[in-house]
């Protein structure tokens, strides 16, 4: 084979902190406190502190492949880690704040965490599991609200300042004498844990290969296109699937970023929006239906002009939040579908130049689908018996996915059922894929309602619920049947002051689908039960309303 002689540069963490350093040092990181008022550091300060808190963790004994994790709400010490733990050869664990408590112990356990960086006001949730983690060495506490230092724990800010930076020259690095190097592009830079709605949770550990290839694909003007005059604001918690790569997207290309701590009622988050003349925001559809209700509420108060798009993901955003964005405040939606165990970016709703010529209903349609696979992440759908099924927009089948970020294995190689033996990920939701490449999910497998053989797409119907002015939400899934198997049962929020009957919400959707798909019933319940990261829990539904 001819010798190209290119360079073997590894495609590290380490780059892009040094490339933040030497290129966009005066970029701002904001992040908001818990009592709302705002921090401000540059990137040149961020570095700094994640080479001071890459030096204390080394005096502290954490070495290469160790893990160290975080229980934080998203702000710069998070970010800190983000960049500071893989740049030293270590791995940052996400731990999930929103999981019961031997949920996070058990996780924590199961991934070794040598340390952990707790904020302040998470402290009596991190006491609750904290002695059920075996291998945890050291506890460093962000006073993120101020108050004295827990019992037991480091203080993150007396660490730092007991370090001092590496002196160095202009331009890039690490120098001699910095914990930070280029590490081997497929050692690990992180482990984020699904949250494990089926079963344990899993783990899985991005490479600094994936997590920058994936950076720099999300960055891509079709794909989440941002660049060094954007402000992104990650409502997305950091512990969810690494918050969607956005710190990474942020620093590779030079973007202010803004953090929005632990206020994330509709109100803060506006406020913030407004502040910061935010460009670009990113978080599940929960997020974005509290926002959507309180633009249409005081349509005049916020002035968001900055904003270029708002991301959801997570979970299907309705076409009727998507339109009700662009028509009543000229907001653009990106409608975007990934996975913990695809780094996590898989699809984004971008608008072809011939979809777009269609006409608008058309590109409604595109932006309301999963969207189309970013490059170098491939995409099928596959029947029972695992046969390829047509992109014919109709047949329905399980996708799977495969690609320089998506996992190959869980670590510990748990749930060994979800890979093939040809090389694909096996996802769990259930999709149609259209001659145009779009994806659009009908269905995690697990809530897929088989009526007499046939399967009804819960997401079609919630789609088409969610569009009628007096619900705010709607969930759709299976009761037992004696006759049909299952059949489709809906739970209704409805907005406030508002009521409907059960006919008016059949007249709402016979006109689009046939009668079999038609709900047996309503529940008018006053909030929809959710997984710790924001999606409708249907197995409680089911649970509560399901049996026959
Ligand atoms: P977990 O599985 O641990 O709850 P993930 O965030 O990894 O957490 O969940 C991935 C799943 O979320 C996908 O398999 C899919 O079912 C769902 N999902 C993600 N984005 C979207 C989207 N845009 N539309 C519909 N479902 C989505």
């Amino acid at each position: 084979m001819l010798d190209t002689r290119m360079m073997p540069f590894s495609l590290s963490v380490t780059h892009l902190l040094e490339r933040g350093r030497a290129i966009h040092p005066g970029s701002e990181v904001v992040s908001r406190l818990p009592d709302k008022s705002l921090h401000r550091q540059t990137y040149r300060d961020t570095y700094e502190r994640s080479e001071r808190l890459a030096k204390a963790l080394t005096r502290l004994g954490i070495g290469r492949g160790d893990r160290v994790a975080t229980l934080s709400w998203n702000h710069r010490q998070h970010l800190e880690a983000y960049l500071g733990v893989p740049a030293m050869g270590a791995v940052v664990h996400t731990l999930n704040l929103r999981l019961f408590p031997a949920e996070i112990g058990y996780i924590a356990n199961h991934a070794d965490d040598k340390a952990v960086i707790v904020d302040r006001t998470l402290f009596p949730l991190f006491e609750k599991f904290r002695h059920e983690v075996k291998s945890l060495r050291h506890v460093l506490c962000v006073r993120d609200d101020g108050g004295p230092l827990p019992d037991g724990a480091l203080d993150y800010e007396v660490l730092l300042a007991e370090e001092a930076p590496t002196a160095r020259p202009d331009g890039f690095g690490p120098p001699a004498g910095s914990p930070f190097f280029h590490p081997d592009e497929q050692a690990a830079a992180m482990v984020c844990y699904t949250s494990g709605t089926t079963g344990n949770p899993k783990g899985v550990a991005y490479t600094h290969r994936s997590t920058v290839l994936h950076a720099l694909v999300a960055s891509m003007r079709d794909n989440l296109g941002v660049g060094a005059d954007d402000v992104v604001m990650p409502v997305v918690p950091m512990f969810h699937a690494a918050a969607w790569g956005l710190p990474y997207v942020a620093w590779v290309n030079g973007a202010k970023v803004v953090f929005p701590g632990p206020h994330l009622d509709p109100e803060s988050l506006l406020d913030l929006m407004q502040a910061e003349r935010v460009t670009f925001a990113a978080g599940v559809p929960t997020i974005w239906n509290g926002i959507l209700a309180k633009l249409d509420a005081e349509p005049k108060r916020w002035d968001l002009s900055a904003m270029r798009t708002m991301v959801i993901g997570g979970s299907a955003a309705p076409p009727a939040m998507i339109r009700g964005f662009a028509e009543r405040h000229g907001l653009l939606v990106t409608h975007a579908w990934g996975m913990t165990e695809t780094n996590p970016l898989g699809t984004v709703a971008s608008v072809k130049a011939n979809v777009a010529e269609r006409g608008a209903d058309a590109v409604l349609h595109a932006r309301s689908s999963q969207g189309l696979p970013v490059a170098f992440v491939e995409t099928r759908h596959v029947d029972e018996r695992g046969a390829i099924m047509p992109w014919d927009g109709k047949t329905m089948g399980e996708l799977e996915v495969r690609g320089p970020w998506v996992a190959r294995s869980y670590m510990g190689d748990e749930g060994p059922d979800r890979f093939t033996a040809d090389g694909w990920f096996k996802t769990g939701d259930v999709v149609t894929i259209d001659g145009d490449g779009y994806v659009r999910i009908t269905d995690r497998s697990k809530d897929v309602i088989k009526s007499g053989g046939e399967w009804i797409s819960s997401v079609a119907l919630e789609n088409a619920l969610m569009s009628h002015p007096s619900v705010l939400e709607a969930a759709v899934f299976a009761r037992e049947d004696s006759k049909w198997g299952e059949r489709p049962v809906a739970a209704i929020v409805l907005r406030p002051d508002q009521e409907v009957t059960e006919k008016e919400l059949e007249g709402h959707l016979a006109p689009h689908f046939v009668k079999y798909w038609l709900p047996d019933s309503y529940v008018f319940v006053p909030e929809i039960p959710r997984t710790s990261t924001g999606k409708f829990l249907k197995s409680k539904l089911r649970e509560e309303y399901g049996k026959s």
